[in-house]
């Protein structure tokens, strides 16, 4: 997870970096920073919290120049140092360099060990970092030269935004796990995590980057270049970001996310009718368009049954026992006037632990639901991702330690069903170019640690 974007050859590059990063602000809540460069100085502002916390006016009239790179941070671990906000700008042989990462490498440890026998000090726990050491330990060359030999030595998942000089790069894995887009902004261009931010910053949609594509772009020139051997990689989009992760107005991996959430929806009622349902209802917001092509297939009623507060962060804290047993309806209250002496279809974008879904399901039970019927529009995710997904490990995935009808009993529902991998697939338009791994426990790419407790697929070792 995390949101990063670019800005080239702008007068208000950094506004434009910050607009970005509120359109992505859900690919990542914990941290957020701009890096902008004015043609002699570089100039950076990042912290822990909210993209509309960090910044205002002030700061970002600080961030002077026509040049800026950005990153929203979704923090997969406990610890929220502030040094491990992003971008990571170092200077080096005279020049700043500036990084923003969206993904997982699987090669951290083998990169980490070689890079620190070989002298180098890290100051954070990113990633990010060693690809900033990678470029500063490899021979001076022109970019092309330089971006080739550093990023062909990642592995795993990595959409990157770098910002050298007057110069942003972007890059993208071979296989394509993050997304990446590509506007037309003004004189200069926008590169972002999704099309959602390049909608608010009113740049025209260019096209995607190519997976294990590199672009070097300086002013309004784009110098575009793959990473050699990359067009044999097979592709491996992740789907959960399809399913859950991306925004529904946004356009990655070359479909509509709302219009895929909608298919997967109808080819679940396809798979798991209800008969004689009521009506059919989402959890809001992760299950509203899936429910809606599963209501709109069936010819069924649809209804909001929960109402979100939309005032509600992912990251309201509960402090006392008091405050966490209001927890579930802070969020979501349940409508006793819609719900009760109902047969409902509840649907929802997917399980990972089980434990928010038993909660919901609580709570429209006590709203007087007469029987609950739950229809999740992916396969039970019974894998961890290693390529930037924060699932928990095998052990805390409820599908990895239970079957369908146990599931069900836990979450205290009537009847539940989830999509089937082939149906989930047969709704992408290229079906084969993904990865789903978290549903099949089939890896695209090393994984780190372990490997003999994983398949891999197709990997070269
Ligand atoms: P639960 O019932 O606790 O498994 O929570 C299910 C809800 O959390 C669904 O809306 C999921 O889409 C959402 N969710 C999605 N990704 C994650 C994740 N990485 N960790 C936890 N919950 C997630």
């Amino acid at each position: 997870m995390c949101g990063i974007v670019g800005i080239s050859d702008h007068p208000e590059a950094s506004k434009l970096a910050y607009l970005g990063l509120y359109a992505l602000q859900h690919r990542g809540e914990e941290a957020a920073g701009i890096v902008s460069y004015d043609g002699k100085d570089v100039h950076i502002v990042k912290d822990r919290g909210l993209v509309v916390d960090i910044f205002d006016a002030k700061t970002l009239e600080s961030l002077k120049g026509s040049v800026a790179i950005a990153h929203t941070r979704y923090s997969t671990t406990g610890s929220s140092n502030k040094k491990n906000c992003q971008p990571f700008l170092v200077t080096h042989r005279n020049r700043a360099l500036a990084v923003a990462h969206n993904g997982n490498l699987t090669n951290t440890e083998e990169l980490y060990h070689r890079l620190e026998e070989d002298g180098s000090i890290f100051q954070t726990s990113m990633d990010s970092e060693i690809i900033v050491h990678l470029l500063a330990k490899a021979p001076n060359a022109e970019h092309k030269k330089w971006f080739v030999n550093v990023l062909s030595q990642l592995k795993g998942a990595f959409s990157l935004v770098f910002m050298i000089e007057g110069a942003i790069v972007g890059a993208r894995d071979p296989q394509g796990f993050r997304p990446l887009v590509l506007g037309k902004l003004g004189n200069g261009y926008i590169l972002a995590s999704e099309s959602c931010a390049l909608d608010l910053t009113k740049a025209e949609f260019v096209r995607e980057i190519d997976p294990g594509e590199v672009v070097i772009i300086r002013g309004d020139k784009i110098d575009s270049f793959y990473l050699p051997g990359s067009e044999k990689e097979k592709k491996a989009h992740c789907i959960f970001e399809n399913i859950y992760f991306a925004r529904p107005d946004s356009t990655i991996f070359n479909d509509n996310v709302y219009l895929v959430r909608k298919r997967l929806g109808a080819q679940l009622a396809k798979e798991a009718p209800a008969k004689g349902a009521d009506f059919v209802m989402p959890i809001p917001d992760s299950g509203v368009y899936a429910a809606l092509g599963y209501a709109q297939e069936l010819g069924l009623p649809y209804e909001m049954g929960m109402i979100r507060n939309h005032y509600v962060g992912r990251t309201f804290t509960q402090p006392t026992q008091f405050l966490r047993d209001f927890r579930v309806r802070v969020k979501l209250n349940p409508m006793r006037e819609v719900i009760a002496g109902k047969k409902i279809i509840v649907v929802e974008d997917s399980i990972v632990r089980g434990t928010t879904s038993r909660s919901r399901i609580r709570e429209i039970r006590a709203a007087g639901a007469k029987e609950i019927h739950m229809r999740i529009s992916c396969p039970p995710i019974v894998s961890p991702c290693f390529y930037g997904i924060d699932f928990p490990s095998k052990e805390e995935l409820i599908a990895n330690e239970k079957t369908i009808a146990e599931i069900a009993k836990f979450i205290e529902v009537d009847s539940l069903s989830y999509l089937s991998l082939d149906g989930m697939l047969s709704v992408m338009k290229d079906s084969k170019a993904f990865c789903h791994a978290c549903f099949t426990g089939k890896y695209p790419v090393l994984v780190p640690g372990n490997t003999s407790k994983y398949v891999l697929e197709g990997v070269k070792k």
